[in-house]
């Protein structure tokens, strides 16, 4: 038979978005001294929107159809991919009623990016972290900002655009925040995402710092990092790439849209994805334990 309290606490977690797989994640929950947030999806909205669209390398002098030819180049590769961006870029392929071209050899570049053939041409979508390690330089009148996510096109080792694609930090994410601070746990943001968003994110929702431009493998080292400092580290995570960093942090949390892996993983789904929830599963895992004893 089920013990009460587990039964009882099943129906009340469900209530509050949280899905319990693991009894002891629970009862660690109440031990948490920092919890290290992914970005997209869980602080924010995680529905990103093409903001701009660059082309650097023009082909004709008609700027809409110079635009249209790079969108619809990159959407080739992004069909194979479900990051949020991807899902940005094909909703404004979409709104734009542009076809697709087909693509060849189609490879994900790990956290940086993805490439194939399209068309004859090698193609790589990738993040601004890339560009700086394969020594390309940014396009002259480029100006980062923190509240864009950018990703440049590169067709045969030619830097030949790029695309600005925004997103919303999610309306209930500074209460969270603020609600963790109030109970003495700090908050840390974890993401492949570039410097300027991230530091633009943890400003925002004052967290107590950030990590950006992580690539995959970095993750699970972070969260080592962290624990060897004495901290008992819960962490989000919705991707495949999060898995083994979900597994190494004392409580994994995965994020309910998130990948089947990380949710195998993971002691804990957010069910709706929703920062809020986490405060309720301490306050809750405080209450169900207090009442035990
Ligand atoms: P996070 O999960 O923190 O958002 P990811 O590791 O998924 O970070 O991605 C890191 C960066 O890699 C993205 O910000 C983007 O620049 C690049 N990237 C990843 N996947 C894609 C994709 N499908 N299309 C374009 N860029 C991508
Ligand atoms: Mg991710």
């Amino acid at each position: 038979a089920v013990p009460l309290v587990v039964a009882k606490s099943t129906s009340l977690s469900a209530q509050h978005g949280l899905l319990i797989k693991n009894r002891t994640a629970f009862e660690n929950s109440r031990k948490i001294s920092t919890i290290v947030f992914d970005k997209t999806g869980t602080l924010t909205v995680g529905k990103f929107e093409v903001a701009r669209v660059v082309v650097i390398d023009h082909q004709s002098n008609d700027k809409k159809q110079n635009e249209n030819e790079l969108l619809r180049t990159v959407a080739a590769l992004e069909q194979n991919s479900e990051h949020p961006i991807a899902t940005g870029i094909l909703a404004e392929i979409k709104k734009r009623s542009l076809s697709i071209p087909e693509v060849k050899d189609f490879k994900a570049i790990t956290g940086q990016g993805i490439e194939a053939l399209v068309e004859g041409k090698q193609l790589k979508v990738v993040s601004p972290g890339y560009l700086k390690e394969h020594e390309f330089s940014e396009p002259e009148d480029f100006v980062a900002n923190g509240n864009e996510t950018v990703v440049f096109v590169i067709i045969n080792e030619i830097l030949y655009g790029y695309i600005a694609l925004s997103d919303t930090i999610r309306p209930e994410s500074a209460d969270a925040i603020q609600t963790l601070h109030n109970n003495g746990i700090k908050s840390l943001l974890l993401t492949g995402d570039n410097q300027m968003v991230a530091e633009s994110v943890s400003n925002q929702l004052k967290m107590d710092g950030f990590f950006a431009e992580v690539l995959p493998h970095q993750k699970l080292d972070k969260i080592k990092e962290l624990q060897q400092k004495g901290e008992f580290v819960a962490m989000t995570g919705d991707g495949v790439n999060d898995a083994p960093a979900l597994a190494q942090a004392d409580i994994g949390i995965a994020v309910g849209s998130g990948s089947d892996i990380a949710a195998e993983t993971a002691g804990i789904v957010l069910v709706n994805s929703n920062p809020k929830d986490i405060v309720s599963l301490i306050l809750f895992g405080k209450a169900t334990y207090r009442k035990m004893i």
